[in-house]
């Protein structure tokens, strides 16, 4: 896709603009073609702002312009990492086990959590004056441990084309947002893209040898797409209005209709992508020291996600 930088200022994240812009595409390669007509016929480019520290993830369908800042994606990586690595060691403690955060698990885990703090910390106080944390993890880190900095790259990406694709839905589905557009047409707004994004990733997956490892890592980045927008969403509460869908409405809304959930206990592998949204928003509640109610017990994670729909 074209894009504009407004101004030059350096960023560990200048090196992936190209694939971020790529993204859309490489999500579900057997669409190249077609997306790449769909966004000449509508002539669709993205702006790439600098110095906007408010979280920027918008388009507009009147000019064909997806809008984005370079501090939004900086700290959609660093969440990107944190969240990888939160997975993991989920996945390493097992169900039923408390992540402690003060506890030390090594050395990655620290780097993961100062790294995750930045991020918040610019979110929530919108500060532009300290710049990436030296010595913390960044895509172009070239002394950290180089395969997870590629595996964060690739599920950054992965979550990226996504995010560009829901942008893109908008604009091709003519959304056009101004002061008198009711709540419950934003709402729909909203419901559509999610749905003609997904629906893009998923319509016409191909049939090759091990399709569900394809399908798999859709699901995954798909997921982590949803979880992240949940968290921003969670940080930033106080100051929306409530015109956003409730991110755990769209968690549900996706993980139900393209993953679904089998409830048994041995949990199948293709089922993963429900556990990203429960580890993520378990820490950032666990993290405000809220709500003592989802502590369960939950048949299944669809559950869980029904209860904490009632915090957003
Ligand atoms: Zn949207």
């Amino acid at each position: 896709m074209k894009y504009t930088i407004a101004s030059n200022v350096e960023s560990p994240v200048n090196i992936l603009i190209p694939d971020i812009m790529a993204s859309p595409f490489r999500i579900a390669p057997e669409r190249q073609n077609e997306l790449r007509s769909l966004i000449e016929q509508r002539n669709i480019t993205v702006e790439i702002k600098s110095n906007e520290v408010t979280f920027l993830l918008e388009s507009n369908s009147v000019d064909s312009k997806i809008y984005l800042s370079l501090p939004t994606l900086e700290r959609l990586w660093a969440y990107s990492f944190s969240y990888l690595h939160i997975m993991t060691l989920f996945l390493a403690t097992g169900p039923g086990q408390y992540l402690e955060f003060g506890k030390h698990y090594g050395p990655i885990v620290e780097d993961m959590k100062r790294l995750l703090l930045w991020a918040l910390d610019e979110e929530r106080l919108r500060k532009r004056d300290y710049a990436w944390p030296k010595h913390l993890p960044n895509p172009a880190s070239k002394s950290y441990y180089p395969q997870i900095i590629e595996k964060t790259n690739e599920m950054y990406l992965g979550m990226m084309g996504w995010i560009l694709l829901h942008e893109i839905a908008h604009i091709n589905l003519n959304h056009v947002l101004h002061k008198f557009t009711d709540l419950p047409t934003r709402l729909n707004y909203e419901k559509a893209a999610d749905k003609w994004a997904t629906d893009w990733v998923f319509e016409k997956l191909p049939v090759c040898a091990q399709p569900d490892n394809v399908r798999v890592w859709r699901t995954i980045v798909v997921s982590l797409a949803l979880s992240t927008i949940a968290a921003v969403e969670y940080h930033t509460i106080e100051e929306q209005s409530s015109d956003h869908p409730n991110p755990a409405d769209r968690l549900l809304a996706f993980l139900t209709n393209y993953v679904g959930e089998t409830g048994d206990a041995q949990m199948p592998l293709h089922e993963i992508s429900w556990i990203i949204p429960m580890v993520v928003i378990q820490t950032h509640f666990a993290n405000r020291n809220v709500p003592e109610t989802l502590k369960g017990p939950y048949a299944g994670i669809s559950d869980y996600l029904i209860e904490a729909r009632k915090v957003f």
